[in-house]
């Protein structure tokens, strides 16, 4: 009402709240002087008002005794659109505790009694190319969060707790509890069946194998690659011949075309399971290629 209001004239607005009165005498006329008198008024302060040079002459000129006394500050603020600087203050006060509650809880989620890092081969989440290391909760996010009710020195709200969360602090998905299903992930336990079947390796479990090829899977530079001791160990293996012929499945994209229901063909990447063929060898430096590249 007072948006549809505010784009009309100040002569269209005064007829528009007229328009419920009856009768053309003169004291309607007065009424209607008036308004008209009062939206241009309001029209040509919000004007002057809108230029920087105006802002402080304006709000002294409009602000004082009589608008308080009529209870018409925040009107006249809201018409002419002037600022409230102590609603500025509350809001600025409000950002500062927000900033102080999220370092609060970044640092309670990031605690080792709240949640640990992954030692999956994809430790990694990034959200607007910011790269961190992925950890899971320890615990359901309503006990973290009565535990840190008792902990906290301020008030807060479970809403605000759970916005304020960490990215990278996960809970873990039914998925996670078993194994990851990305590409990589799929790539490198299809490799180690095979291997697991020639009995090559003790275990296909992708976790396992991870932490067989770094020093410490809570190690953030192991888990990255970055570390040197590591960056090239392999997993515990039982070869006999390398020249073994295998054969394993492999996820590949390949362009495709596919037709949209407006009838456009777009050309799209599907994944394709595909055999790859090889010596044992061949599979071996494939799989550690898979697998060092950690995150
Ligand atoms: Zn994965
Ligand atoms: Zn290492």
């Amino acid at each position: 009402m007072k948006d549809a209001l505010s784009k009309d004239s100040p002569k269209t607005k005064t007829k528009k709240v007229l328009r419920h009165l009856a009768g053309n005498n003169s004291s309607l006329n007065k009424v209607r002087r008036s308004l008209e008198f009062h939206y241009a008024l309001i029209k040509q302060l919000r004007l002057k008002y809108k230029l920087k040079e105006n802002k402080k002459k304006v709000s002294h000129a409009v602000i004082g005794s009589v608008i308080r006394k009529y209870k018409a500050l925040s009107y006249i603020r809201s018409e002419i659109g002037i600022r409230n600087p102590s609603k500025d203050d509350r809001m600025k006060k409000k950002g500062t505790t927000i900033k102080r509650m999220r370092v609060d809880v970044h640092q309670y989620f990031e605690r080792d009694d709240n949640s640990r890092i992954t030692t999956g081969v994809c430790p990694t989440v990034t959200k607007l190319e910011d790269k961190r290391q992925k950890r899971l909760l320890l615990d359901t996010i309503e006990n973290l969060y009565e535990k840190y009710r008792r902990e906290a020195k301020e008030a807060i709200s479970f809403t605000t707790f759970w916005r304020l969360k960490p990215f990278w602090v996960k809970q873990k998905t039914e998925k996670e509890r078993e194994t990851c299903l990305c590409k990589t992930c799929e790539n490198l336990t299809f490799m180690a069946i095979v291997l697991y079947k020639h009995k090559v390796i003790k275990t296909f479990n992708i976790e396992v194998l991870v932490t067989q090829v770094v020093c410490n899977p809570n190690n953030k530079d192991c888990m990255f690659g970055n570390c040197s001791s590591c960056k090239e160990k392999q997993v515990e293996t039982n070869i006999e011949d390398f020249n073994t012929e295998m054969s394993w499945n492999r996820w590949k994209t390949e362009k495709g075309k596919r037709t949209f229901k407006n009838g456009e063909i777009k050309e799209v990447t599907v994944p394709k399971k595909t055999q790859e063929n090889g010596s044992l060898g061949h599979l071996m430096d494939r799989f550690h290629d898979d697998l060092w590249i950690k995150g």
